[in-house]
């Protein structure tokens, strides 16, 4: 009780765990989550090539050695990803403790103002619009937005809680803001992106970098692995790769607008602690952490976040610089004259 230490350890190693997850045992969350209860991957959820011995097996997901794109493995079942969406991942009330919460959504104004400023006039679709704040944004900018999200139900008039396959229509924008990597299907579901999105529309695509410099170095413990709820791990070239071949042009590459990257760092950096802390589990509400925390623990862990800062920020400088950061950002147009998305030679 007289110093924060002790209190640390006990929570982390001792597990003051609400029993999600294996954590309590093991503070390795992709070691811990490899341990799950479900069969292996057996194919990559990216390019659909079969396992075997030349992959690249690491803890809580394989690596195609034909494409690059790793797939979460064990696979979880319907049942498992229902559980990691529950309700506290993500309450009503919001799931940042503060300020957290307005910070998103001063965020989401900002990326709306921005993308409002790219995109083709007419409506906009984003798929898995989660609680709609995305659309919340582009509709006080004025424009026409609809969101899909089959886990987000319910809680906003504008988010339909529908597959996105199942959506038709004619849209100016289809976005996938940190969503694709949530899908069983990514690459189905980025074809039938390029069905729905009017000649000249857009494509917008925000992924976290698996080949980025923060999760190289940081592993097992990178933020970003969040297994199993992301269940393909995208590198850049994989990505560029299969939108242009399906008919966009690819317009702008980014490492820094996909957001989080910073984040990404501070909380790589405080992971690397005794103890394993958590930023992430420690700037939510309590009723959203994935571990409970000692309100010790927690100081430890936030100050730590500070004091981790000015490391972050040069790390971010050196990856973004690198064009190695910590997410993805892709802007693609629609050729006008490609009304099939075959993936014949497109010399010019
Ligand atoms: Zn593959």
């Amino acid at each position: 009780m007289s110093s924060a230490k002790p209190a640390l350890r006990s929570a982390a190693a001792d597990g003051a765990s609400t029993g999600r997850g294996d954590s309590r045992t093991e503070d390795n969350p992709a070691l811990a989550y490899s341990r799950t209860e479900a069969p292996a991957a057996s194919e990559c959820a990216w390019c659909g090539h079969v396992f075997g011995a030349a992959d690249d097996h690491r803890n809580g997901r394989i690596r195609c050695s034909r494409c690059g794109v790793a797939t979460t493995s064990p696979w979880p079942s319907d049942a498992q990803l229902g559980e990691a969406y529950a309700p506290w991942y993500r309450p009503a009330e919001g799931r940042f403790s503060g300020i957290g919460d307005k910070v998103l959504k001063r965020t989401r104004s900002t990326l709306a103002g921005r993308l409002q400023r790219v995109l083709p006039t007419g409506p906009i679709l984003d798929v898995g619009a989660g609680d709609g704040t995305l659309i919340a944004a582009f509709k006080e900018h004025g424009r026409d937005a609809v969101g899909v999200d089959p886990y987000a139900a319910a809680n906003h008039p504008h988010v339909r809680a529908v597959e996105f396959e199942d959506v038709t229509g004619e849209w100016s924008a289809v976005i996938f803001w940190h969503s694709l990597e949530h899908l069983r299907r990514p690459v189905r579901s980025l074809r039938h992106a390029a069905k729905v999105v009017v000649p000249g529309g857009m494509l917008i695509v925000a992924v976290p970098n698996a080949a980025s410099m923060q999760a190289r170095l940081f592993g097992d413990r990178w933020l970003h692995l969040d297994l199993p709820r992301h269940l393909v791990h995208i590198s850049p070239q994989a990505l560029v790769a299969q939108v242009t071949s399906l008919g966009f042009s690819v317009e702008k590459v980014s490492y820094l607008r996909g957001g989080q990257v910073l984040f990404g760092w501070l909380h790589g950096l405080v992971a690397l602690l005794p103890g394993h802390p958590s930023l992430y589990d420690a700037i939510r509400r309590t009723e959203a952490r994935e571990s409970a925390q000692s309100p010790a623990f927690r100081l430890y862990t936030l100050g730590a976040g500070v004091a981790a800062l000015p490391a972050a920020l040069v790390g971010t400088a050196i990856e973004v610089a690198a064009r190695s950061g910590g997410t993805i950002y892709v802007q693609a147009r629609r050729q006008p004259d490609t009304a099939q998305s075959s993936g014949s030679s497109s010399s010019r």
